[in-house]
């Protein structure tokens, strides 16, 4: 039987097995020597739920609460239960390329963790639940903008099958919070608001970068092998040898992750170390973005519009990168240094392959292996941005038009001139020409070579190739409804993203292309930290 929340039994093996400090003490400071604080929410106003994930309350085993009452009361922070054992964790992290120190949950607190109806633990975590000793000069607060582009984002994340958080509940605070969106010198309450976010455990690359920055070996070992015990029970009892092949699965995940990113055009926007999941999950959705037009330099995030650092096509070297960082973190454990290569080596393979195979499904092709299909691949990038196609609307159109191109070659030249066209952002010109519409010519060459059914190679890539993902407007719409009090457009996205690979022709509007005054529109395309 579903219960409601205020009545579920809550676990706390975080406190209970690691090291921490207990003086629920608010004021931020330096925490040395522990994984995290003990802190008890701050209340807020009054509390009402907006928004609530159906089928991951019914994974938790959880009933939907009515819009007030006690469920509500814990999902804001008002109430905490018995069995709660509040807590932020203490993690550091490199921010834009540079150690940054001791950061922290310095607004997210973990109320501690509950069953699945399955047996496995799962952390529910309140963002925006007020001040930690992590939150240095910050209020330990989120807005509602930013708590709905997570709640929305998340979720459709995990219905696109992209390893991630999740989202239970979207509550409202009743309280306004300050913030400066821009960093423009313009502050503005906005209206407060807090997300449950679900995760097996929310522990980052940055937890045990901490650790060692801070010479803290013991809790380094004794948080690795929290995890390992805990998380990776299939590599077996921790030592040397499985510090290592653990590193090196902490790689093939955060490989499957990044190539499922760049197979659906996600931008995660801030992909500092402390935003890095050991479990490989998308993790901390900030100023992210959708592509819209395929440019692999896009980045939506304001504050890194001088480097762009963590735009679309540079993911994968950054994830790199911070598996570098994460190495160096973990050497401590490790007898040979060396031996962490091996994790290293397996990100690249893995990336590879699971590129190879989302882009084969993607594009209809069983086998897709040989060298010309590799070279089909390799261009692909450079193909796509040259047509300025939106990416989720052009894959979703090839899907339709494959069997046409298999069997009706002589249309070939003007469907192929046609897609480009209804795809791409540019209106005039030889849009496409010089890569674009080569590269589509060789696939298609290559598609005729399939000996499967057409049809059958259609349905593949029509659920391979969402046609509804969380465009960036959208979500912008969602909000600025949802800050006047209605959820009409929150309450249908959710509804859609729950299943992107289905027709659903009574909601063509939202996986049309990018409306033009959309293109500039701060909310949409550009976005800072400020949340
Ligand atoms: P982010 O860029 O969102 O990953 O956050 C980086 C660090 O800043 C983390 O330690 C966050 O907990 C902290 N932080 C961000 N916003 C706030 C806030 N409003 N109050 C307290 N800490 C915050
Ligand atoms: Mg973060």
């Amino acid at each position: 039987m579903p219960q409601s929340i205020e009545q579920a039994t809550f676990h706390n093996s975080f406190v209970d097995e690691l090291p921490g400090e207990a003086s629920m003490d608010n004021r931020p400071r330096q925490v040395p020597g522990a994984a995290y604080s003990r802190v008890l929410p701050t209340p807020v106003r009054q509390p009402r739920l907006l928004a609530w994930s159906e089928e991951l309350a019914a994974e938790l085993g959880l009933s939907r609460p009515p819009e007030q009452g006690p469920a509500v009361d814990v999902l804001a922070g008002n109430l905490v239960t018995e069995t709660m054992k509040p807590f932020a964790a203490r993690y550091g992290g490199h921010q834009f390329g540079s150690w940054a120190g001791q950061l922290g949950d310095g607004r997210a607190m973990s109320l501690g963790e509950l069953s699945a109806v399955d047996g496995s633990p799962r952390e529910i975590q309140l963002k925006g639940a007020g001040p930690t000793p992590y939150s240095r000069r910050a209020d330990g607060r989120a807005v509602l903008r930013s708590s709905v582009r997570e709640f929305l984002c998340s979720e459709a994340m995990h219905w696109l099958g992209v390893p991630t958080t999740r989202a239970l509940s979207l509550v409202t605070t009743g309280d306004l919070v300050v913030r400066d969106m821009f960093y423009s010198g313009n502050p503005q309450p906005e209206p407060g608001a807090i997300v449950a976010r679900v995760a097996p455990t929310f522990v980052r690359f940055g937890n045990f970068q901490m650790m060692t920055a801070a010479g803290e070996l013991d809790n380094l070992r004794t948080l690795a092998d929290y995890v390992i015990r805990r998380y990776y029970p299939e590599l077996g009892e921790p030592s040397a040898a499985v510090y290592v092949r653990w590193f090196e699965e902490i790689c093939r995940r955060t490989a499957v992750m990044i190539a499922h990113w760049m197979t659906v055009g996600f931008v995660h926007g801030v992909m500092n170390t402390d935003n890095m999941s050991i479990l490989g999950l998308t993790i901390d959705y900030g100023p992210y973005g959708w592509l819209e037009p395929y440019e692999p330099g896009w980045t939506p995030n304001t504050t890194d519009f001088s480097h762009h650092r963590y735009a679309f096509g540079q993911q994968p070297r950054v994830a790199l990168w911070n598996l570098v960082q994460l190495g160096r973190a973990l050497s401590p454990l490790v007898d040979n240094v060396e031996e962490l290569n091996a994790g290293l080596d397996r990100y690249n393979t893995t990336l590879n392959e699971t590129r190879r195979e989302l882009y084969g499904r993607k594009l209809g092709l069983t086998s897709f292996t040989s060298a010309e299909d590799l070279a089909l691949l390799e261009v692909l990038p450079e193909a796509l941005a040259d047509g300025v196609v939106d990416m989720t609307l052009f894959f979703r159109r090839l899907s339709h038009l494959a069997p046409t191109l298999i069997t009706q070659p002589e249309q070939e030249e003007a469907l192929l001139a046609e897609l480009v066209r209804e795809t791409s952002y540019v209106e005039l010109g030889p849009i496409g020409q010089q890569h674009l519409l080569p590269w589509l010519r060789r696939y298609t060459a290559r598609l005729r070579q399939e000996t499967t059914d057409p049809d059958a190679i259609q349905t593949g890539m029509l659920a391979a190739n969402p046609k509804y993902v969380l465009r960036n407007y959208l979500a912008q719409q969602a909000i600025e409804a949802a800050e006047t009090g209605d959820l009409t457009l929150l309450n249908r996205l959710m509804q859609v993203l729950k299943a992107p690979f289905d027709e659903q022709p009574e909601h063509n509007e939202l996986a049309a292309k990018r409306p033009e005054w959309a293109r500039e529109k701060p909310g949409s395309a550009t976005l800072s930290c400020s949340s």
